[in-house]
């Protein structure tokens, strides 16, 4: 139903337009995210090697081009965010979730960040009345926790303190709040951190851009949410957000832990000489990966630069395991899996999508369409490596079944 005073043809026109720019966003998001995986893939092999063969010198200047790496892929992905939530077409996906667990697996993530600061992180939520829950979007949640906390270290002196709680601030509604000892933001600037690109005069730091407390404050209002702070210049501020109470019996199936434990230790015995198969026309990135499973345990790689030679040889070797580019010339990497999964042979292999293309409708589509698991380039040399170990420990399990 259109609402009163609007123009259909108006409201299609304008819908079109949203869906044509998220769609071009979505392409220099891809055309980023191409020539950063070479940078970062290689940087990542550099570091691995650096013990024998670079100076401390070198191995400085390498972490320094990863960082800069990373932080310009924060940026990219954070600007893409920023602006299909301007154009309406970032999809929220609500769930029940546990408000401890999602706080914990957050903490988990920036540990390593606060230790390197010596900065001691705790948590208090409020279990007086039985277990909390909110409704989430959990991948977005975890994307708001992780914000506010970078910040929490980003903008803390160290050996300092960061604590997060959880508890019911109305009867329907629960607060989650992260508070640190840092540097603290002037009254004055308080309301104005929450626009994009603004940042504070007495809490700066090089790896800002302005947009993480953009993207908390417009990611929590799509999930029915609020945001605040309270904050005293030396002392520490306090960033709160308020999201719909859940009840336990809404919570659903939802696992929102990656189960990745044990991996090392299956690691040796499991793969003995698996073969996985890289369906990929850039010889850059064939190098990168090929250098990769070259330095795992009883992996070997086969690779093909067409579509065509990668379903001849999916045929002929039977690979362990496939990783497919989606951005294939004449056949796209969906086309490929449409034959792999028709074919007798090659229908049980589990496939792995590759791609520059990061935005959540591609990964889902994806997921749909059969492949098991969606890795975004830049790759992250150490996940990509868990991902190829737990899929051919899944793919040895059910073979022997
Ligand atoms: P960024 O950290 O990338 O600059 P944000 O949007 O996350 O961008 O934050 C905007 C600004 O708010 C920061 O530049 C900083 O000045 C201030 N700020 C955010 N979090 C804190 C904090 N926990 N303590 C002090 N200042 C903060």
């Amino acid at each position: 139903m259109t609402e009163p005073g609007t123009n259909p043809d108006q409201t299609e026109k304008s819908r079109l337009e949203r869906l044509a720019k998220s769609a071009f966003l979505g392409r220099i998001g891809h055309e980023f995210r191409t020539p950063l995986n070479s940078i970062l893939g290689f940087t990542q092999l550099l570091q691995q090697d650096s013990a024998t063969s670079l100076s401390i010198n070198q191995q400085k200047k390498i972490d320094n081009i990863e960082k800069a790496g990373w932080h310009l892929l924060q940026l990219v992905n954070d600007l893409l965010d920023l602006t299909s939530i301007e154009n309406e077409t970032v999809e929220i996906h609500i769930a029940t979730l546990m408000v401890d667990a999602s706080i914990s697996s957050s903490i988990e993530l920036i540990d390593p960040l606060a230790r390197q600061r010596n900065i001691t992180v705790s948590t208090e939520v409020d279990k007086n009345d039985d277990e909390l829950y909110v409704r989430a979007d959990p991948t977005r949640l975890k994307q708001v926790l992780l914000n506010l906390l970078t910040n929490a270290i980003k903008y803390n002196k160290d050996g300092g303190q960061v604590n997060v709680s959880g508890e019911l601030s109305k009867p329907d509604t629960v607060r989650i709040t992260v508070s640190d000892t840092g540097s603290g933001i002037a009254e004055n600037e308080q309301a104005a951190i929450f626009e994009p690109f603004t940042r504070g005069s007495t809490s700066l730091h090089p790896d800002g851009t302005g947009i993480g407390l953009t993207l908390v404050m417009e990611l929590v209002t799509l999930m029915g949410g609020n945001v605040g702070l309270t904050s005293r210049l030396g002392e520490g501020s306090s960033f709160w957000i308020e999201l719909p109470r859940a009840k336990k019996h809404e919570m659903n199936n939802f696992e929102e832990t990656e189960n990745v434990a044990g991996v090392d230790l299956f690691l040796n015995e499991s793969i003995k000489q698996d073969l996985i198969l890289y369906i990929e026309d850039s010889p850059l990135h064939t190098q990168l990966v090929n250098e990769i499973i070259s330095k795992m345990k009883g992996a070997k790689m086969a690779s093909a630069s067409t579509p065509q030679r990668g379903l001849e040889l999916a045929q002929a070797l039977r690979p362990n395991l496939i990783l497919l580019d989606l951005c294939l010339p004449e056949m796209d990497g969906y086309a490929v899996l449409k034959c792999l999964l028709q074919d007798r042979n090659t229908m049980n292999i589990p496939v792995i999508a590759l791609s520059a293309n990061a935005m959540p409708e591609d990964i889902e589509k994806a997921l749909r369409s059969g492949f098991r698991r969606f890795i975004t380039k830049p790759i992250d040399v150490k996940k990509f490596e868990r991902a190829l170990v737990e899929l051919l420990i899944d793919e040895g399990a059910t073979k022997r079944v």
